[in-house]
């Protein structure tokens, strides 16, 4: 449905925009109908720049992205107005998306002038209440509300709503759970899992390989621009065979089940586990599965995610230091390191060579 060929994003940066930050270089993977895809890579990798590209909010460099069949990255206009009825997106944070005076109705109502002028107030009431229920939530409830007198999840469920008022074919899902407590991100996960089952493809964007792995077909690992892994879901996860992917799969519980044959109470606990790398930890050492398997064990002894050090308390300075250093490091690199090349390791599962140590 969605296919990515070797797709780039070069910012103009410096002064006078004289120099090229390259925030993607040559990314390729696909996206089926009823398919999740988990875009992985820890913040700055280059994961919302791809999902804009895919929005069409943002220009692509080099490469090309097909919907349908189609090459996107040029439509304007009525085609371009054609391409968002079938591809919607939903960001991050529902609660900066908005302004505080909207009303929760004034969100939905904005995509009627231009998609649906032609309903009667009575079809366009229906649609409304029908893509509310559709997302579990009771109209009468969120209707009429400012959006700061809503929760975050029923804010992220309105979103998911005003796209599916779409009739959408994919959703680009970008952070949606990160900022929602844990039997919220139970809602909104168990609602991808619905709409994916009804045949809506999403791409889940996700910089803690979190829930989203649960329901996704595939993942794609990312890292400063390029993939580094990636192939169906619970290769990767149970077989992970690049550096880096294993470092990050070792503060993490790892991935033993799909999030459609968990029960509820098996959903609350991994949800909450995810929230803090204690539960993590903890859930990781108990029932989370996937001590056993081959190199998982071993890289969970290093010692800590990239950028976990960023979120240790204390020592500011330190921090920042560190911080503007990595981002030095990280820009150098960006622009000097080679795209890897990536070779099948098994069917479905892709990995990028690494230098020798
Ligand atoms: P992620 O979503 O994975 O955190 P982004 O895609 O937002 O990462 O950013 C990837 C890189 O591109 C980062 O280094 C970021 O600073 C840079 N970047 C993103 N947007 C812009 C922009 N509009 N102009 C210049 N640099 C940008
Ligand atoms: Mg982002």
């Amino acid at each position: 449905m969605l296919k990515l060929d070797r797709v780039s994003k070069y910012f103009k940066t410096g002064t006078f925009g004289g120099d090229l930050l390259p925030a993607v270089k040559q990314v390729s993977f696909e996206i089926g109908s009823g398919e999740v895809v988990s875009l992985i890579g820890e913040s700055g990798s280059g994961k919302s720049t791809l999902g804009k590209m895919i929005l069409r909010l943002i220009d692509i460099s080099s490469g090309s992205i097909y919907f349908e069949g189609r090459d996107i990255s040029g439509i304007k206009g009525r085609a371009l107005r054609d391409y968002y009825r079938k591809v919607q997106g939903v960001f991050q944070d529902p609660f900066s998306s908005y302004n505080p005076i909207f009303r929760a109705d004034r969100v939905l109502e904005m995509l009627r002038k231009n998609y649906f002028a032609d309903l009667s107030d009575a079809d366009w009431n229906r649609k409304v209440y029908s893509s509310l229920e559709a997302v579990g939530l009771n109209p009468a409830d969120v209707l009429n509300k400012f959006t700061h007198q809503l929760s975050g999840g029923q804010l992220q469920r309105i979103l998911i709503a005003r796209a599916l008022l779409m009739d959408i074919r994919l959703l680009v899902a970008d952070e949606i759970i990160s900022m929602l407590d844990a039997s919220t991100r139970v809602d909104v996960l168990n609602l991808l899992a619905q709409l994916k089952a009804k045949g809506l493809g999403v791409l889940f964007i996700t910089h803690d390989l979190s829930l989203g792995n649960y329901i996704s077909e595939k993942a794609v690992i990312l890292r400063r621009g390029v993939v580094l892994e990636m192939g169906a879901t619970e290769k990767i996860f149970g077989n992970p065979q690049h550096s880096y992917t294993r470092s990050l799969l070792a503060a993490v519980p790892q991935l033993h089940k799909k999030w459609e044959v968990m029960g509820d109470e098996e959903k609350a606990e991994v949800a909450s586990a995810h929230r803090s790398p204690e539960g993590a930890a903890a859930l990781a050492r108990g029932n989370g599965g996937g001590q056993s398997r081959t190199g998982v064990a071993e890289a969970r002894q290093s010692p800590h995610l990239p950028w976990a050090r960023r979120s240790r308390h204390g020592d500011h300075v330190l921090v920042e230091e560190e911080a503007e250093r990595k981002a030095k490091r990280d820009t150098y690199l960006r622009t000097h390191e080679p795209v890897p090349e990536l070779v099948m390791v098994e069917e479905d599962h892709w990995v990028a060579l690494e230098a020798a140590a």
